[in-house]
């Protein structure tokens, strides 16, 4: 369900002062209602996962020469190429051979990761909806659907969206590359699907809904994958709340005669769709790899 905050352009009906402590209880509670998910304990969770990753030894090496006359020529052929321990060439790895004065650089490819997504066709229609918009939208719209982007909430909820699992690298682009990693040909597709809690931002979203679909491309360049892609983000949330309404926002400030009490109003669906672009570059090991998916809790 969708519910604004304070912060929102609308005022209740006019006697009501928005910032009077009883409002803001009465506000409180009704968002306090539910099984809001604990993102910290989250946060805490994908912060763990994080640096674990990063210790990880390296896997790869560059093959370095020195670079005169007395290197033998398939040692010169691997100059500058990066191998794995665990897969060495068929020279065998640099310095194995009886005389060899190779070496192994250390290739610490973790700060060569990236994995970036772009959110594309998310701006809004107007301003945004007060929460008085959405309620009035509950008791005399008849049940219509709107957009996020008619209320006004669509950049916002996006970027939000992104704060919570496209820009975590054990969320959405986990999720990317550990597909990508899966797929041996050149092109992935799959689809992607989560509730999310939206509602300390600009509303309620007790049980907000974001599916999608991402399909892309990989190409293997030594230990990393390049890929890219396009996303597509769908939305599907309801607005019906009619006994909290009134329990928890309308009694408590006396604003329950404002509306016709014996009409409750009929749920509505709230809805949108976008799209997004991603590019990146990731491990191909997962071990080594920041990005790799963790299945939220
Ligand atoms: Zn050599």
């Amino acid at each position: 369900m969708i519910f604004i905050p304070p912060s929102g352009r609308d005022a209740l009906p006019a006697r009501t002062d928005r910032a009077s402590p009883q409002y803001r209880k009465a506000f409180e509670a009704y968002l306090r209602r539910g099984t809001p998910i604990d993102l910290r304990g989250r946060a805490a969770l994908e912060e763990k996962a994080e640096p674990a990753a990063r210790n990880r030894p390296a896997t790869h090496y560059i093959w370095r020469t020195r670079g005169d006359g007395k290197v033998r020529p398939s040692h010169a052929a691997n100059d500058g190429k990066i191998f794995a321990w665990d897969d060495p060439p068929p020279t065998g790895h640099p310095g194995e051979d009886y005389g060899c004065r190779c070496w192994a650089e250390p290739y610490a490819p973790d700060a060569q990761e990236f994995f970036n997504i772009e959110m594309k066709d998310v701006s809004d229609e107007g301003p945004p909806w007060g929460h008085t918009d959405f309620i009035r939208h509950y008791f005399f719209g008849g049940g219509r659907t709107v957009t996020v982007r008619e209320t006004g909430h669509l950049g916002a909820v996006a970027a939000e969206f992104r704060r919570q699992a496209g820009d975590v690298p054990t969320r959405l682009p986990g999720q990317i590359a550990d597909f990508a990693r899966a797929e041996a040909d050149g092109r992935f597709t799959d689809t992607f699907k989560a509730p999310y809690e939206m509602q300390h931002i600009v509303f309620s979203l007790g049980n907000t809904t974001i599916r999608g679909r991402f399909s892309g491309t990989r190409q293997q360049n030594h230990a990393l994958l390049d890929l890219r892609g396009t996303i597509s983000f769908k939305l599907t949330d309801m607005f019906r709340d009619p006994g909290d309404i009134e329990e928890w926002i309308l009694e408590p400030i006396g604003a329950v005669g404002a509306f016709p009490t014996e009409f409750l109003g009929t749920p509505y669906s709230i809805v949108d769709h976008w799209r997004g672009t991603f590019a990146a570059k990731v491990l191909v090991d997962r071990r080594q790899s920041r990005f790799f998916y963790v299945p939220p809790r």
